[in-house]
């Protein structure tokens, strides 16, 4: 089974290119900020929960973050060749929680990969998204610093976890979505 973690900065592309890889390579694609954005739109008590910092552009809680996970690996588990997370983990406490429960069905991460831009043209992609996805986090200049801040503080460092492991790798995320797709199937291929 691959298991594959896209990594990168809050507009890097990792929800176009997830979409991609998962018909590539017939992954189950996991995204906590569209399985949080599916419990605001049904109004459940972690979709409200969820949005209190989504809004912010904060992190959501580990504890909230991890069970939700755990819930959709659990329920794909018994069906799925192989995953594709986006979006997760951003903390070095979500990182642990998914080798432990990876481990736990003798299963581990294959690669991350990492979407890389700088924070100028993400900025301008965000915005660009905001005029049509409607969501709030995207339209605001404060809010998407805020989560670049987030991302530099709390997800950045497992970079060093990853590579720690050997299993990190970085594709340059700029230019057309069919080279990016290339760049970052010809690593998916070779695990
Ligand atoms: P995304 O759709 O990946 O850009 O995520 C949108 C927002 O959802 C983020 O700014 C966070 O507020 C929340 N979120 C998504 N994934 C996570 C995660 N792994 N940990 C904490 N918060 C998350």
């Amino acid at each position: 089974m691959k298991i594959i973690v896209l990594f990168g900065k809050p507009g890097a592309g990792k929800g176009t290119q997830a979409a991609l890889l998962k018909e590539n390579f017939e992954l189950v694609h996991i995204s906590t900020g569209d399985v949080f954005r599916y419990h605001i739109a049904n109004n459940t008590e972690l979709g409200t929960l969820a949005k209190s910092y989504m809004d912010k552009g904060e992190l959501v809680p580990d504890t909230v973050t991890i069970d939700m996970l755990a819930s959709e690996v659990d329920r794909s588990i018994d069906s799925a060749k192989g995953y594709i997370f986006d979006g997760f983990p951003r903390t070095t406490a979500q990182a642990e929680a998914l080798d432990e429960l990876l481990a736990d069905k003798g299963l581990s991460v294959n690669a991350t990969i990492a979407l890389e831009a700088d924070e100028d043209e993400l900025t301008a992609r965000l915005l660009k998204r905001g005029k049509s996805s409607g969501r709030s986090d995207d339209t605001d200049e404060e809010k998407i610093r805020t989560r670049f801040a987030e991302y530099n503080a709390k997800t950045a460092p497992l970079i060093a976890y990853y590579k720690d492991q050997d299993k990190f790798h970085s594709v340059n995320g700029i230019g057309e979505i069919a080279s990016i797709n290339e760049r970052l199937s010809s690593i998916i291929s070779r695990l």
